[in-house]
């Protein structure tokens, strides 16, 4: 049997882009089908616009902090609608940037919604086609709870769009999109209030980040309520009012932030025509990205996996080198570094304490420092840095890092390389430290 293509693409997010042009570099004739603007959540709706907010809120603090550097104390004013629209000009940019690499590469796009009409066929529009292996790769979206008045909600996709700043924020959650949107939105001036469920956000990651993040936030302003959930959201000409389990008086705000986790976006696929096994909403892959259908594939967020752009990249590049690079290779989705961006920026690697304690008992041993930095020490700030290595066994094989502060993500994503490669704390310490610095804390504790 013939096919239109030697692999077609659904979804022209991280993992789709990826591996695509993978396989179209071993010589597979190759499509991309999307419905939406190149480049997924990431450069659309998530990373990307993420970050350039975060820059934009970091500004606030940086006013107050250059005073104790000398300089003059100023009325700083922001403009909400012109940094929308200067993100959103960037994202739009790097959308089309990725479809000229797409071209370059000889991948072809597709552009409308995919549903599956047999194993092997894809109708996008009034148009069939059909390949002899696919890759799925149409990623999440935001999952609002069915609380109500959750209507009036908005999640983090509209947050990117908002054409005014809401001033008073209710946040729902304590997860990554909820601590990040925290900290921007308080750096551009809201009022925040999040609430959690838990008596501390970020629930999975070390407690130390959990609880130096937590701190940090409150001292920058933010208001965490604990231990809470919201019963009903109603609309009141005065905002939006937030009814809280428990006791107490009702939030009014101008917007509230959905933020408690994503479902794969398989609305419409229509799988059962594939014969693509999905358990829990998610579309069950095997080590190799293989669904229930041997030429079906699936990588990124719709596996229901770590969430995570370079998870996808990865898995989308391993999936194209083994099937049609013809090397087999498997992500190894242990000790995968990440960052929340939240204010303070937290970076994590490996094992959290709680989860080394619970392998290796009492072979687990803890270094860790808290201190202030030394930009600070002129700012007159109470900001602080925590930094914890987690190492095992009479060699101390260093299992885990956790950062919390100033540059966490960049000091981590090198931390990351030593903790892959198996060194000790050892090595750690016959490494000559950067000084002054935050990460030398890292090869000199004792
Ligand atoms: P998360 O899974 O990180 O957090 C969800 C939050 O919602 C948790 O705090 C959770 O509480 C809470 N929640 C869930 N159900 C309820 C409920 N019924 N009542 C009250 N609270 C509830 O999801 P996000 O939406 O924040 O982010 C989705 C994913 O996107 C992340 O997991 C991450 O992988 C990815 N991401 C990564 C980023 C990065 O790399 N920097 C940035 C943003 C997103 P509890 O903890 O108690 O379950």
């Amino acid at each position: 049997m013939t096919f239109d293509y030697d692999l077609l693409t659904i979804g022209a997010g991280s993992g789709g882009l990826a591996g695509s042009k993978r396989a179209a570099s071993y010589g597979a004739k190759t499509a991309i089908i999307e419905g939406d603007l190149v480049g997924g959540t990431c450069v659309i709706r998530g990373c990307v616009p993420k970050k350039l907010m975060v820059y934009a809120s970091s500004f606030s603090h940086l006013y107050e902090d250059a005073v104790g550097y000398g300089w003059a104390e100023v009325e700083p004013s922001f403009d909400w609608k012109k940094m929308i629209d200067a993100v959103q000009k960037e994202v739009l940019r790097l959308s089309k940037m990725h479809i000229g690499a797409l071209e370059k590469a000889g991948v072809e796009l597709i552009e409308g919604f995919a549903r599956f009409i047999d194993p092997h066929t894809v109708e996008v529009g009034d148009r069939k086609i059909t390949a002899n292996t696919i890759l799925i790769a149409v990623g999440g979206e935001a999952h609002k709870l069915d609380t109500p008045g959750i209507e009036h909600a908005i999640t983090s996709r509209e947050m990117f769009l908002l054409q005014e700043q809401p001033k008073r924020l209710a946040i729902i959650g304590g997860g990554y999109i909820a601590v990040e949107f925290a900290g921007i939105m308080n750096g551009l001036g809201s009022e925040v209030t999040e609430i959690i469920r838990r008596d501390q956000v970020l629930r999975g990651f070390d407690e130390d980040i959990r609880s130096n993040v937590q701190e940090g936030m409150i001292k920058h302003g933010i208001n965490i309520v604990t231990e809470k959930v919201v019963r009903k959201i109603e609309k009141t000409p005065e905002g939006l009012k937030v009814i809280l389990s428990g006791d107490g008086d009702p939030l009014l705000v101008d917007a509230v932030l959905s933020a408690t986790g994503r479902k794969p976006n398989l609305k419409g696929l229509q799988l059962e025509n594939a014969g693509v096994e999905v358990v829990n909403d998610t579309i069950a892959v095997k080590v190799d990205s293989n669904t229930s259908q041997p030429h079906i594939y699936a990588v990124g967020d719709c596996t229901g996996g770590m969430e995570l752009t370079p998870v996808a990249i990865a898995e989308g590049r391993a999936f194209a080198d083994t099937i049609f690079g013809h090397r087999p290779c498997y992500l190894n989705h242990h000790n995968v570094p990440t960052a929340i961006f939240s204010q303070p920026q937290a970076g994590t690697v490996g094992l959290t304490e709680a989860e080394a304690r619970e392998k290796y008992g009492d072979l687990v041993k803890v270094y860790r420092a808290r201190f202030r930095p030394m930009f600070h020490s002129l700012t007159g700030a109470d900001e602080k840095v925590m930094v914890k290595l987690i190492v095992v066994g009479p060699t101390e094989r260093v299992m885990g890092v956790h950062v919390v502060g100033k540059d966490a993500a960049e000091i981590i994503q090198g931390m990351a390389i030593p903790v892959v490669m198996g060194a000790r704390k050892k090595d750690f310490d016959a490494t000559v430290a950067i000084h002054p610095s935050t990460a030398e804390e890292l090869v000199t504790m004792r």
